[in-house]
């Protein structure tokens, strides 16, 4: 079994949704699809649930309509056969009425999530239509039977494929299986999601499941960039990424991923393939534990980090210090991401601040602290970066940027850098043009 991922802009048109049927149809073997919603649809449902807790009825009505339009836009144009058409339409049609329910409620989280979800429920229904009047078998299942992941960090890909086996494993067997990508069940068994962008976490959940061949995630885009292309010029997708490189990256803000992508298929061993659903024939990049090259490879940045300092000298070397600060941080589940340490001071990075109160609260007994938001972690990655004789080079970067803390060393794999999120693009841009640009020039001149 392969399971094949489409993204927002994959399926964001009916040209793209043309694509996406000929890749399906390209690649042999049993197949799960997932398909996250229309881009810019889950936007839309986020605006659509604010409207509701400002019990903004005129809004709720207008933008209800619009989004009903949309999707039966979408399926007059893929399906062109009346008696096909009326079909699909009655099912959208009850989908529609679902969703009506919906909006009427007072607002609630659990409602909320159900709304939020509603994206990926319609889309993956017209697919799954569209399919059947092109007389392609498939099998709609519906995620919220299976994807029962009650801890957001670590799922238990075991429970999730007990629960799916049985409807792959029915009378009625499918060559290609459609779900929704991004909802989730969580350990109260409520409707919740993998978070935003979820339905790549989706992919590798399920991936892990069902011990696929490979997940292949395919997106609007050519495969990974060694920077992040929306900030910086010249950047070029890699053929091959580790996992640990890949995590890296993902965690460290690459939006191309969603931070938590990589780990379910990890010990399993199963590798991940980016392709480009408007180019299918490039290459893409292939994410595995093969190490094909050393060396630097690729930059990334997270924003919205908060750095923490607390200044002591009475009792910063003291053992047992830091342990009883980092228990101040597990008491609250905030991870720390970054961390330095000098004589009379420790600082270190959060970027979950829901607990940010109660945390300094505590930590004013240990020392002075300072907090300093809208924060940006740039991370350089690559297997054995460290040893690479050209990672000097990114010190340069401290000629022009003003850095707030480096780590350095924690791994062979990663460096990182702290600089206020302002800095954020000249630091990509300067950091690009001293790891990349000049080793490119440098090869150029060679021949
Ligand atoms: P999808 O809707 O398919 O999930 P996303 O918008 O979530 O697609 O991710 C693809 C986008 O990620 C690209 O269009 C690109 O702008 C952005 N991106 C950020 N960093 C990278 C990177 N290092 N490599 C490739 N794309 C990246
Ligand atoms: N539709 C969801 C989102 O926009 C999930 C996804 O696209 O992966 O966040
Ligand atoms: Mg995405």
């Amino acid at each position: 079994m392969k399971v094949l991922k489409f993204g927002g802009t994959s399926v964001g048109s009916t040209a793209s949704i043309y694509n996406v049927k000929r890749i399906i149809q390209s690649i042999d073997g049993p197949k799960m699809i997932v398909l996250s919603a229309m881009s810019g649809v889950t936007n839309y449902l986020v605006t659509l649930i604010d409207e509701i807790k400002n019990k903004n009825h005129k809004e709720i009505i207008n933008l209800n309509a619009a989004l009903k339009a949309k999707h039966i836009e979408l399926l007059d144009e893929l399906i062109k056969d009346p008696d096909k058409y009326t079909e699909a339409r009655t099912g959208l049609n009850l989908l529609f009425r679902e969703f009506d329910d919906l909006l009427t409620c007072e607002y609630s989280e659990n409602n909320a999530n159900r709304i939020l979800t509603f994206g990926e429920t319609l889309l993956t229904y017209i697919f799954s239509e569209y399919l059947f009047s092109s007389s392609i078998k498939n099998k709609l299942l519906n995620a919220k039977d299976f994807m029962h992941v009650g801890n957001l960090e670590n799922p238990e890909t075991s429970k999730v494929a007990n629960r799916l086996n049985p409807f792959l494993n029915s009378e009625e067997k499918a060559p290609i299986y459609i779900t929704q990508g991004f909802v989730r069940i969580d350990k109260f068994n409520r409707i919740s999601t993998l978070k935003r962008g979820g339905s790549d976490y989706t992919a590798t959940i399920l991936g892990a499941a069902l011990n696929a061949e490979e997940v292949q995630i395919w997106t609007d885009i050519d495969g990974f960039h060694n920077n992040d292309p929306r900030y910086v010029e010249d950047t070029h997708p890699l053929a091959n990424l580790t996992f640990e490189e890949a995590a890296e990256l993902a965690y460290f803000g690459a939006k191309i991923l969603h931070p938590q992508t990589i780990s379910p298929v990890i010990d399993k061993n199963i590798p991940i393939y980016l392709k480009n659903t408007f180019t299918p024939d490039l290459p893409g990049t292939k994410i595995s534990s093969e190490i094909s090259e050393k060396g630097l490879k690729a930059i990334s940045a997270k924003d919205g980090i908060t750095a923490i300092k607390i200044k002591s000298n009475r009792m910063l070397m003291a053992h047992g210090f830091l342990k009883k600060i980092f228990e101040i941080f597990d008491n609250h589940e905030t991870a720390i991401d970054m961390i330095t340490t000098s004589e009379i001071a420790i600082s270190l990075t959060i970027d979950d601040t829901k607990n940010l109160d109660p945390i300094i609260n505590q930590l004013h007994n240990y020392g002075d602290i300072t907090v300093e938001m809208d924060h940006s972690i740039i991370c350089i990655v690559g297997e054995g970066l460290i040893e690479d004789s050209n990672t000097f080079k990114l010190f340069e970067i401290l000629n022009e940027i003003p850095v707030r803390m480096i780590s350095y060393g924690g791994s062979l794999n990663n460096v990182s850098l702290l600089v206020a999120s302002k800095h954020k693009v000249s630091a990509l841009k300067a950091l690009h043009k001293s790891l990349f640009k000049r080793n490119e020039e440098a090869l150029v001149s060679c021949y």
